[in-house]
């Protein structure tokens, strides 16, 4: 079925008073940014729910593969708007009762409005036996094939007949700015797209070690992967900071078994730098505690006493099994399992320490020039577009 209107709902808890007309505000905002390329449509408010009207009739897999990648949005459905008579629902049901599948039907009928002269039950008995008698399909409520779905509301009537979940979650906006720390692996991507989902504008910062290795591939994954998540709401660009004439001071200044740790000290540090001047209040990372030797709580410990600014991890408690799911359902899995590392071979460590005391990791860092590290980094970052064909 094609429809030029879809109704969208969205999770009203603890929205209240002015923190709702701004939730609205960027929610209907988001769903026109998420139509361009496509059409031009206008979202109108109702009562709890908005009425998007495009200028052409979309086919229902257009709405779904836009609407169910808006954060915000708790259900949503392509859906017929009718004048708010009883006449001229009950005529638009029945003209566009769909033909399948076959088997019981039920009407469930709200009212936003509560002025309209019949109580919900009223008007699904009234509608059912309409449906009835002219379908002959049998009425079933708690197992039916197919839903008639009925709002009363202001200023229309709206039908609709399957509708499907949106993802949840907040307004992309809503909860400010924060800086993704994206290497290209399975994790970060996941991180970014459950800070997406609380509502925050999410800018991709990605690391490579050009001139060494092959920096190219790892850089092209981040942008694929950016490209993936722009579809949920993040920063159409990437900023890509090479990193490897510094990891080499590393390499060439500190204890072998506390690079890691001290390459993330630096890539914070820099981050850092870039979210202050875009205005961000945390930076985000792929951490999950105790996955690999770098992110046991000692050295997670360490890692973040290199910076002021606060730092998210949203997979902490996540094992590498439900990261995946995530990371397949959004589409970045694939992605994130070509080759393409992000750090030369030569510049990793035969070993981790992994109970680091903060004492040692400074200690390690001490001949480092880390201001001067953090100021070239800077120099020769690059901010790179990234366009959904
Ligand atoms: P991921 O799958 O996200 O790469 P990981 O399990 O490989 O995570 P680490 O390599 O220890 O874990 O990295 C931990 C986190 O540090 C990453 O999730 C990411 O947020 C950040 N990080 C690591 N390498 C880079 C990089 N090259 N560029 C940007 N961020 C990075
Ligand atoms: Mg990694």
């Amino acid at each position: 079925m094609e429809s030029r209107f879809a109704v969208v709902h969205y999770a009203e808890i603890g929205l209240k008073g002015r923190n709702r007309s701004f939730f609205e505000r960027v929610l209907a905002e988001n769903i026109v940014k998420r139509f361009q390329g496509v059409d031009s449509v206008r979202v109108e408010r109702m009562p709890g729910r908005f009425l998007v009207r495009a200028t052409v009739p979309l086919k229902e897999s257009t709405w779904e593969e836009k609407l169910r990648t808006v954060f915000g949005i708790a259900y949503f459905a392509p859906a017929i708007p009718t004048p708010r008579t009883l006449e001229a629902i009950e005529e638009a049901v029945l003209e566009n009762f769909p033909q399948e599948p076959p088997g019981p039907f039920r009407i469930t009928a709200s009212r936003a409005d509560k002025r309209f002269p019949l109580t919900s039950l009223e008007l699904e008995r009234r509608l059912g036996e309409a449906v009835r008698s002219r379908t002959c399909r049998p009425v079933d409520l708690k197992n039916p094939a197919i839903t008639v779905y009925v709002e009363i509301t202001h200023p229309s009537a709206l039908i609709y007949f399957t509708r499907k979940e949106g993802p949840g979650g907040l307004p992309v906006g809503v909860s400010g700015k924060v800086g993704l720390l994206l290497s290209g692996g399975i994790d970060s991507p996941v991180a970014g797209f459950l800070a997406l989902k609380r509502g925050c504008r999410v800018v991709p910062i990605h690391f490579h070690s050009q001139p060494f290795g092959n920096w190219l591939a790892s850089e092209e994954k981040a942008v694929e992967i950016v490209k993936v998540l722009t579809d949920w709401g993040m920063e159409p660009y990437v900023y890509i900071i090479p990193i490897g004439d510094l990891q080499q001071e590393i390499v060439l200044s500190a204890p072998s078994a506390f690079r890691l740790v001290l390459y993330r000290r630096l890539m914070l540090r820099i981050a850092e730098k870039v979210m202050e001047r875009e205005g961000g209040l945390a930076l985000v990372t792929g951490d999950s505690l105790g996955q690999v030797a770098s992110q046991t709580l000692e050295n997670i410990v360490a890692i973040s006493q290199a910076v002021q600014m606060p730092i998210l991890r949203p997979l902490i408690g996540f094992d590498k099994a439900e990261i995946i799911k995530i990371a397949n359902s959004i589409g970045t899995y694939e992605i994130s399992i070509r080759p393409g590392e992000d750090c030369c071979q030569f510049l990793m460590p035969r070993k981790v320490a992994t109970r680091p005391t903060l004492a040692e990791v400074l200690e390690a860092e001490k001949e480092l020039d880390m201001e001067r590290m953090v100021r070239h980094a800077l120099e020769n970052m690059r901010q790179i577009p990234v366009r959904r064909k």
